[in-house]
């Protein structure tokens, strides 16, 4: 084990948010850009998280950091390490923190001697870098047994956790007795919703901040349709010809080409003249991709002739903190299988190249741009970023009305909530009543991207936390050495 992996982060000019903000949105980002050197001195702010690709809080980071170091703070990203036995002790923590059993496992004082080595090492390393008023944000529950290390130094301790049910059960209420003994050493706390925060920590300093997408990042920059071919094509996710570049940007400016293909599990290729409904999320149950393929095959697929479904994920040789990854593929590939010929034909899974995060990025892009219909069928969400990613592109979503999905979409106008993730026929129709509907995909789509502009950019969220830093940090009489 080689404990903490600092992440290469670019420097972002926080100024290209002029271009997608509304001109009083802009005035107060650049107002908190102009005051951030001045608040926070010559402070570090640290991010400390499980994996520097793949899944949400990674793609953020990745962004916020950047714009943050842009702006003129030492905002800095490091990766904690951990022995496979720990990333399937924090994927069974992850499970239940979402409500559900996980693997079964238990949480008790053989999980927590994994646990406390692997943390205490990587805070041991984490500690020798500190300086006195540095702020260190530690994400989710893989980094919360660092705080009793951390607790001795003169720094500022958050912890933040993106997960959460609505409605704790015996799983959620297991892993806080397990956490608690360890995130309590935390001056603050950000959940992304107020229900996520267990009812011990509900009098301490607690901040409510949702996530954010970077419109910027070659995950939702704009293409033109020609591109977004283009990309499909190259990747052999679309069958038809490459007539411009398989081209995407860097934040620098380069640009790059999509090179990679993803393996797809089909019978024929997928076309042009095909209207696709998508969804893009890790290969876990909780997303339910089975349920939306089963959904698709019954109530979609026999009642509007041109759609076919495509449910995206990374491949899973790609993920390390994610081992279970490869047997829910598995699992979605048996059940691809199970599927009468005629619909099976119509269902694509694409397993995308991950060795490059960038190209990954600009292949994900352009299959929610070509989606006519996104899904987001999770039976549980934190947030659901894959959810703002596709409403920016102004794409109807229809999505389980549960976690943060439910403060995305406004239900009817901005796209479609499922009361019920479980209902197959209820997300089938859905599905079916929009495809017959193009005037509403398209109101739904615009609506939907208005949404993202005004709740859940970048700019928003660097506010946030410029605003919880400058409240920690004031008067404790470090960080004005810059
Ligand atoms: N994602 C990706 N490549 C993939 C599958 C997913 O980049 O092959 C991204 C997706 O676009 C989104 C993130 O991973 O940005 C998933 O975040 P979300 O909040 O939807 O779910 P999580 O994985 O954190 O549960």
């Amino acid at each position: 084990m080689n404990p903490l992996t600092p992440v290469h982060v670019a420097t972002l000019p926080p100024a290209r948010f002029r271009e997608v903000l509304d001109p009083p949105q802009w005035e107060i980002l650049d107002s908190a850009n102009r005051h951030a050197r001045e608040i926070l001195g010559d402070r570090r702010i640290w991010s400390l998280n499980s994996t520097a690709s793949g899944g949400g809080v990674a793609e953020m980071l990745q962004s916020l950091v950047a714009y943050a170091r842009g702006a003129g703070v030492d905002a800095r990203w490091s990766v904690i390490d951990g022995e496979p036995d720990f990333f399937v002790l924090t994927k069974r923590i992850h499970h239940k923190l979402h409500g559900s059993p996980g693997d079964g496992g238990p949480l008790g004082p053989a999980e927590r001697e994994v646990y406390e080595r692997v943390t205490r090492a990587n805070a041991e390393r984490l500690a020798l870098e500190l300086r006195d008023g540095d702020v260190v944000l530690l994400h989710d529950p893989q980094t919360a047994g660092m705080l009793p290390v951390l607790k001795d130094h003169d720094v500022h301790l958050i912890w933040r956790s993106h997960i959460g049910i609505d409605e704790p059960n015996e799983h959620v209420r297991e892993v806080w007795d397990f956490l608690l003994p360890y995130v309590n050493d935390a001056r603050a706390f950000i959940f992304t919703r107020r229900e996520y925060c267990p009812p011990q920590l509900l009098d301490r300093d607690l901040t409510i901040i949702p996530p954010s997408i970077d419109v910027f990042a070659q995950k939702n920059q704009s293409m033109t349709t020609e591109q977004v071919v283009s990309i499909l094509a190259t990747a052999g996710i679309l069958d038809a010809e490459a007539v411009v570049p398989p081209s995407y940007l860097h934040h620098d400016g380069r640009e790059d080409l999509v090179a990679r293909r993803a393996e797809m599990d089909e019978d024929e290729p997928l076309t042009l003249e095909d209207r696709l409904v998508v969804q893009v999320s890790r290969w876990d149950p909780l997303k339910d991709p089975v349920g939306v393929m089963q959904g698709f095959a019954e109530h979609v697929a026999p009642y509007v002739a041109d759609a076919r479904l495509v449910l995206a994920g990374p491949s899973p040789a790609g993920v390390t903190d994610d081992p279970e990854g490869a047997v829910v593929l598995e699992e979605v590939r048996a059940a691809r299988l199970a599927l009468e010929p005629d619909v099976r034909r119509r269902v694509h899974l694409a397993c995308l190249p991950m060795d490059d995060r960038a190209e990954n990025a600009a292949i994900v892009n352009a299959i929610q741009r070509r989606a006519s219909i996104v899904v987001q069928k999770s039976l549980a969400e934190g947030f659901g970023l894959t959810v703002a990613e596709a409403m920016w592109k102004d794409r109807p979503v229809v999505a389980s009305g549960v976690g943060g999905i439910q403060d995305q979409i406004v239900d009817g106008e901005s796209g479609v909530l499922l009361e019920d993730p479980t209902d197959l026929a209820a997300y089938g129709s859905a599905v079916t009543a929009l495809l017959a509907d193009p005037a509403t995909m398209e109101a739904m789509g615009d609506a939907a991207r208005e949404r993202v502009r005004a709740e859940f950019l970048g700019s928003r969220h660097l506010i946030q936390y410029l605003g919880l830093f400058q409240r920690l940090t004031e008067g404790d009489g470090f960080g004005t050495g810059g």
